[in-house]
């Protein structure tokens, strides 16, 4: 049985973050009550006229910078003709020829990768590369019933980025990692919400086999109505298995759009290329050609630090694991807390400050479920960061810094009291979920659960004192040397103290009581 090559690319479109539609003033608004955002530009009137939104031109821009495109120093617009309920001027205002970006790439980062596959990645460090990215309106939005169907206008003309992929992506897991990637840079920016669930990030993936050793790509088929990032990867699995199926057969493949059911977990026929749309694209005579080099330029200044150069740069800075770092940088919120906390108290290691954050403070917040834990892919689901785990199997929501419970201040304060030796690791870890739960500061719970170490000089003098005076043959032991018997003091000094005595500083006054 040969072999056979797989070859994915995949067309991204993204709802861009405005405030208002991409050719007239009605308000971008999410889950709003139906045909409430509409006038007569975006219903299609006859008569209406388009006006350019520039802040989308800006935000895909942005977004062609961070992926390293290059923008045509002239852009058009173009009509996209057809006749379809959610498009009633039967056509749609796109980009045709001249497009905003050309070329560029999307680095695949390790977690973005399904968690199961993190760990035989076949090609590190790869850069999917683009072929384009064009601004274009989105169309209104159907719901069919049993009978009929209705439909909904707010979402007609907002503006739509569509993120076009070259046939560069090998596998299902390198799919889903392009995804996640590109998902967090365009929050990163600020461009997208990009959450698949509600539609802001939906993608098209073309999909073809070849056997090993031939090089004409295979017959190009499209698969539609992924609306998850599980379904992704399920639904480029079951069709590569189909059509492997169906060449080994000795059927010819041949070009054809496809419907993903993700109940059923296959793909059905939609249409082949005999039934495909001509669209006729022509420059629209309502707008006119843009200049992009003054944009690109004012653009340029916004373009933020990337995941992968926050996670390079955490890694160097606070000393952290390159897994640590990828957590950390994972959305903006989280890497805006730590950086809160890390530059609140420079006199507390930065490795400790990452270390209770994504260990226990993670981790408590995760158990009381009010916390979804933010990261750059798929399904709304709680994962516990005290258990490695990667993008892939985590959630959508990005946190602003607001969704945790304490300042950064009062957190590295809290930071403070453990690696300072005020309290013990494992009182910290008794004292931490209180704080989240009630907000009040470390210092205060603990005074109240009595944990606060003596590290008065004089108490502690006092209490060696007696166990030395008690016991003259230890004494006699540490003079000779014997290590274990200064740990046998400073047990002793522990225990008369219920525990509270500073086991650093009992060791020290032993020390200097006895040798001197
Ligand atoms: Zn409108």
């Amino acid at each position: 049985m040969p072999k056979y090559i797989l070859t994915i690319g995949l067309e991204v479109h993204a709802q861009l973050t405005t405030r208002s539609k991409m050719f007239c003033a009605c308000p971008v608004e999410y889950g709003a009550e139906p045909n409430t955002h509409t006038c007569p530009t975006c219903l299609g009137l006859p008569g209406a006229l388009p006006v350019l939104n520039k802040a989308a031109i800006e935000k895909t821009l942005l977004t062609g910078l961070m992926l390293g495109c290059s923008t045509p120093p002239v852009v058009k617009w173009d009509r996209k003709n057809y006749f379809y309920p959610d498009m009633p001027k039967n056509y749609q205002i796109s980009q045709f020829d001249l497009p905003l970006c050309l070329g560029g790439g999307v680095p695949l980062y390790d977690f973005a990768y399904p968690k199961d596959a993190q760990k035989s990645i076949a090609n590190p460090g790869k850069v999917v590369k683009l072929t384009r990215i064009h601004l274009e309106e989105d169309v209104a939005k159907s719901t069919h019933h049993d009978r009929f169907t209705t439909i909904d206008f707010n979402r007609a003309g907002t503006p739509l980025m569509e993120i076009v992929s070259d046939p560069d992506i090998d596998s299902a897991e390198e799919a889903v990692a392009y995804l996640g990637s590109l998902r967090q840079i365009l929050l990163y920016g600020g461009v997208s919400d990009a959450d698949m669930e509600k539609g802001q990030m939906r993608c098209d993936v073309n999909i073809s086999v070849r056997p090993e050793g031939t090089t004409e790509l295979g017959a190009k088929i499209e698969l539609k109505n992924i609306n998850s990032m599980s379904a992704i990867r399920r639904a480029i699995k079951f069709e590569t298995e189909r059509q492997i199926d169906a060449l080994e057969r000795g059927e010819k493949l041949i070009q054809s759009t496809r419907r993903w059911d993700d109940d059923r977990g296959e793909t059905t026929l939609m249409r082949t290329k005999e039934d495909a749309h001509d669209y006729r694209y022509f420059p629209d005579p309502d707008l006119l050609p843009l200049h992009t080099d003054k944009l690109l330029a004012s653009v340029k200044p916004h373009v933020p630090e990337l995941p992968h150069e926050k996670r390079a740069r955490f890694e160097q800075q606070y000393s952290v694991s390159a897994y640590d770092a990828s957590v950390l940088s994972s959305t903006l919120g989280l890497s805006a807390y730590y950086e809160e906390a890390v530059s609140a108290r420079p006199d507390v290691s930065p490795k400790k400050v990452a270390n209770w954050l994504l260990n226990d403070y993670l981790g408590t917040l995760n158990s009381k479920v009010s916390y979804v834990i933010p990261s750059v892919a798929t399904e709304p689901q709680t994962i516990n960061y005290a258990i490695p785990a990667g993008f892939g199997s985590s959630t959508s929501v990005q946190a602003p810094s607001t969704q945790f419970p304490i300042s950064g201040q009062a957190f590295a304060d809290f930071v403070y009291q453990v690696e300072s030796g005020k309290i013990s690791a494992a009182q910290g870890k008794e004292v931490l979920p209180v704080m989240l739960d009630t907000g009040k500061p470390a210092a205060e719970i603990i005074k109240a659960k009595g944990f606060e170490q003596v590290s008065d000089t004089g108490a502690l003098e006092a209490i060696v004192e007696q166990i030395l005076a008690a016991n003259p043959d230890k004494v006699a032991e540490v003079k000779g040397g014997n290590e274990k018997a200064m740990n046998w003091f400073t047990g002793q000094a522990m225990k008369a103290s219920q525990g509270k005595a500073n086991p650093k500083m009992v060791t020290e006054i032993v020390r200097k009581k006895v040798l001197g």
